[in-house]
């Protein structure tokens, strides 16, 4: 008989990031994969909801307390409403978050707020429409911001907003982003463009976190914010006079192996103990073959062994974490 669990099997693993699409109404160039389409999974290939639901549970019983619903663009998928609901019933989780683009939010805040949903991550890369239209292939920055507006006085928090930082694209506006987060009570985040995409254009546009805070160096020193354990990798700063904060993801310049928390689970039912390596572990196989809970939560116990194997950061062009961000879910 497979054993209790016992305290934390994942040990410091308690974060998963779920995709649950690999759909998305948005082709950023830094996302999906050079050519800008993508192979989409036939729909049979993509868990259904109530897998989802029972791999979370699965998840929480084994120490998993925050699950990340991403994508692709998780609000394309039909009933994501209702699954988010379902999500915040599962026992042993204390954080459901999403992350979106936003271009679904205005519509759908109403009824994801109503469905619990406190925690939001909002991916704007841009604060002017003409950039945003070219990074994203898409004309929905007005709706973007009315979607953003719509979170907040509904009263999502925290609202964190995602800024991917690329040299000579939109790194003129890192002052406007910080002026964001002194204007209004966002967590604006500067995350490390990771080469996901061709090596040309990964070392055209990349701009190490150093460099992005140097940039920033008059708003004066920031006093830094103790993280929560679930956390991310983000170090976050309040700067004097901010009604928001600032945070610096470094995936790359200084990347965070020893203190990552997270597990990844594409659309697809596979496992993936780390964004830069190959290795993933099936789980709809064994779901759908009847697979047991416990065994299911080996696969999860499976998947934190394997993340003993550290990338070669040394050599950020050979990492490609994943040439299909957008099926993997950041
Ligand atoms: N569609 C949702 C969104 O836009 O937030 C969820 C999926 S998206 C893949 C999740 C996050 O990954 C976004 O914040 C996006 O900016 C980030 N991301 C994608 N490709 C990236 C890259 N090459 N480098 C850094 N961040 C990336």
């Amino acid at each position: 008989m497979e054993k209790s669990a016992t305290i934390n099997p994942l040990g410091p693993v308690n974060y998963l990031r779920l995709s649950i699409t690999d759909r998305c109404n948005l082709r950023c160039f830094y996302c999906a994969p050079a050519e800008g389409e993508w192979e989409k999974l036939p729909a049979p290939e993509i868990l259904r909801y109530e897998e989802m639901l029972r791999l979370a549970r699965v998840a929480a019983a084994q120490g998993i307390l925050k699950i990340r619903v991403t994508g692709g663009e998780p609000l394309v998928r039909k009933g994501v409403v209702e699954f988010i609901r379902n999500l915040h019933q599962v026992k042993g989780l204390k954080e459901v978050c999403l992350t979106t683009n936003g271009v679904r939010l205005k519509e759908l805040a109403p009824a994801l707020h109503a469905a619990g949903l406190r925690h939001l991550n909002l991916s704007l890369d841009t604060l002017k429409r003409e950039r945003y239209r070219e990074l994203t292939g898409g004309d929905h920055f007005l709706e973007v911001l009315a979607g953003l507006e719509q979170a907040a006085s509904l009263g999502f928090h925290p609202i964190k907003i995602n800024c991917v930082v690329l040299k000579d694209l939109n790194d003129g506006e890192l002052l406007d982003f910080a002026y964001l987060a002194r204007e209004r009570p966002f967590q604006v985040r500067f995350i490390e463009f990771m080469p996901t995409v061709s090596r040309r254009k990964w070392q055209r546009h990349f701009l190490p976190m150093a460099e992005v805070r140097q940039r920033l160096a008059a708003l004066g020193g920031g006093e830094p914010v103790c993280r929560t354990s679930c956390g991310g990798p983000a170090r976050i700063f309040r700067f004097p006079g901010f009604k928001g904060e600032l945070g610096f993801i470094s995936a790359i310049s200084e990347h965070q192996c020893p203190e990552c928390n997270r597990l990844r689970l594409t659309a697809a039912g596979s496992l993936r103990p780390c964004l830069f390596g190959q290795a993933e572990l099936d789980l709809k196989g064994p779901l759908r073959q009847g697979a047991s809970d416990a065994a299911l939560g080996r696969l999860f116990r499976e998947a934190v062994h394997l993340k003993a194997w550290k990338p070669k950061f040394s050599d950020p062009e050979t990492l490609h974490p994943c040439r299909q961000m957008v099926s993997i879910g950041g």
